[in-house]
This record gives C-alpha cells, sequence and structure tokens, in this order.
C-alpha cells in the first residue's frame, strides 16, 4: 500500500460538491502536484487531509493507518504538516520563534511554575532551541535567526512556513501554492529547496499554479476540475493531455 492512499473522498459545502471523489496515492518519497483551475478543490483536498474540514465520504489511508476520523492536532502528530497559500507567520516573533512553533505541537506542557523552572523542561527547550536552528541552516535561513518574521522577503518567509511545518516532525509535508508571489529567482530557489527536502527523505503534495515549478519538479501530477479527478500521470503526459489542456494549460 502506498504510503498515503485517498480513496474516493467527498466534501461537499450545502449544494456545492467542492471535491467530488478524488483518490490519489503518494508514495514515500515522492513529490506530487494537485493541479487545477481555481475552484477547482484542491485547497479543500488539503483541508481533508489535514482534518480541518471532515471527509463526507471516502477514506484516508496515512502509513497504513485511517486517518480520516482524526482531529488536525492527531493529523499533524501522525506526521503530515502543511503551508497555507497565504502565508500564516507570527509576524511579531522572531524567525527562530516562529519554528519553535512547529516544535510545540508535538508536545504538551502543563505549564505550571514548577515545571517550567524544572531541568527537565530547560534541557528539553534547550533541544527544541537547538533543533530549531538546525532546521533554519538546513535551509539557509539561520543569519535570520533573531529577526522579526515581518522584515524577511517574501520568498524566505515562504521558506520559514516550511521550516516551520518540518519543525513538527512531521515526514509527509503539504504546500500549497509554495512559489504564489515569488520572482522567477525566488521560484528557482525554491525548486532546489524542494529538491533537497526530497532528497532528506521527505515526500511532499504540492498545490502549485506556476507550471514551471510543477512541470520541473514533480515525479507525479494529479488534475482536478470542479470538484473532479480529470487527469493524472507523469509531468510530459499531463503536459500533453488535451483534457488538461482544454480545462487548464490552454488558459490565459
Ligand atoms: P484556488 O486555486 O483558487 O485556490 P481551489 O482549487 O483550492 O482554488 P477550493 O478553495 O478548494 O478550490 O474551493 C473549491 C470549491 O469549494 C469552490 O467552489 C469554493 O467556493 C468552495 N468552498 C471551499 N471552501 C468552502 C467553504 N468553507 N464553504 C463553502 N464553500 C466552500
Amino acid at each position: 500500500m502506498a504510503y498515503l492512499q485517498v480513496n474516493g473522498i467527498t466534501k461537499r459545502f450545502g449544494g456545492i460538491v467542492a471535491v467530488d471523489k478524488v483518490s490519489f496515492e503518494v508514495n514515500e518519497g515522492e513529490i506530487v502536484s494537485i493541479i487545477g483551475p481555481n475552484g477547482a478543490g484542491k485547497t479543500t483536498v488539503f483541508n481533508m487531509l489535514t482534518g480541518v474540514y471532515k471527509i463526507d465520504e471516502g477514506e484516508i489511508i496515512f502509513d497504513g493507518k485511517p486517518i480520516h476520523n482524526l482531529k488536525p492536532q492527531q493529523i499533524v502528530k501522525s506526521g503530515i504538516s502543511r503551508t497555507f497559500q497565504n502565508i500564516r507567520l507570527f509576524q511579531d516573533l522572531r524567525v527562530v520563534e516562529n519554528v519553535l512553533v512547529g516544535t510545540h505541537i508535538r508536545t504538551k506542557y502543563n505549564l505550571l511554575e514548577s515545571v517550567i523552572r524544572s531541568p527537565k523542561f530547560r534541557k528539553e527547550e534547550d533541544e527544541k532551541v537547538f533543533r530549531a536552528i538546525e532546521i533554519l541552516k538546513s535551509i539557509g535561513l539561520d543569519h535570520y535567526r533573531d529577526d522579526y518574521a515581518e522584515n524577511l522577503p517574501y520568498g524566505d518567509q515562504r521558506k520559514l512556513e516550511i521550516a516551520r511545518a518540518i519543525a513538527t516532525g512531521a515526514k509527509l509535508i503539504l504546500l500549497d501554492e509554495p512559489a504564489a508571489g515569488m520572482n522567477p529567482q525566488e521560484s528557482e530557489e525554491l525548486l532546489q529547496f524542494i529538491r533537497s527536502l526530497k532528497q532528506k527523505g521527505y515526500t511532499i503534495i504540492m498545490i502549485e499554479h506556476d507550471m514551471s515549478v510543477v512541470m520541473n519538479i514533480s515525479d507525479r501530477i494529479y488534475v482536478i476540475d470542479h470538484g473532479k479527478p480529470i487527469a493524472s500521470g507523469l509531468p510530459a503526459e499531463i503536459a500533453n493531455n488535451e483534457r488538461v489542456i482544454e480545462a487548464y494549460l490552454g488558459r490565459g
């Protein structure tokens, strides 16, 4: 069985079927992209994978276990983390603190004064800061670590969001339009960065409108339109698929 197995998931909002029996699978270490026109249902798929929306039909199996009835926090703990279409950093916190927010998702402290002052707590906190700095180093952001998130260039803010997702300990990272708003140089750096994540063993699912990013980096692509799957395959197959060209690629 695949690392992530999505079987016929459906989400309705009143009369709208936002996602209609979508199935896909992702193997460990793959980069898989989900593409399609605006309103196709892509972000809704991410919201179902992360437990933000309960699915109406179907099942989601991750690492051999069903996760579609878990709460968002439990899904993060099971190893899936995400970034958002619109950057959601704590702008008034420092870079390293933003990464630390990710590490705290995995533990729950009883924040009694006696606990905070205990050597064990302090040691664990030190280890978290150390780990956060290691993550920042691994993505080339450590020189910013004491700067406020709001002062980072746009492309680096997006990287920082990914750093926070990694800090949760997740191995499956969902990226929602990571190249949105980036200039060509930032997109190129992002491409290299995502490739480096794959080399480190992360599995990635990406929603992206920038076709040069999608075609360059994806192992496989799924296309949805009006909530329905319309094609899947290798980048070259998708680029030449008549139905995909008509519904999406041929536009604009
Ligand atoms: P984009 O590329 O523009 O981000 P998308 O493919 O991510 O689009 P979704 O945001 O998943 O599309 O939306 C799919 C459909 O579901 C749209 O018709 C949208 O209006 C509808 N929808 C999404 N979330 C909700 C909600 N919470 N309540 C009602 N309708 C919603």
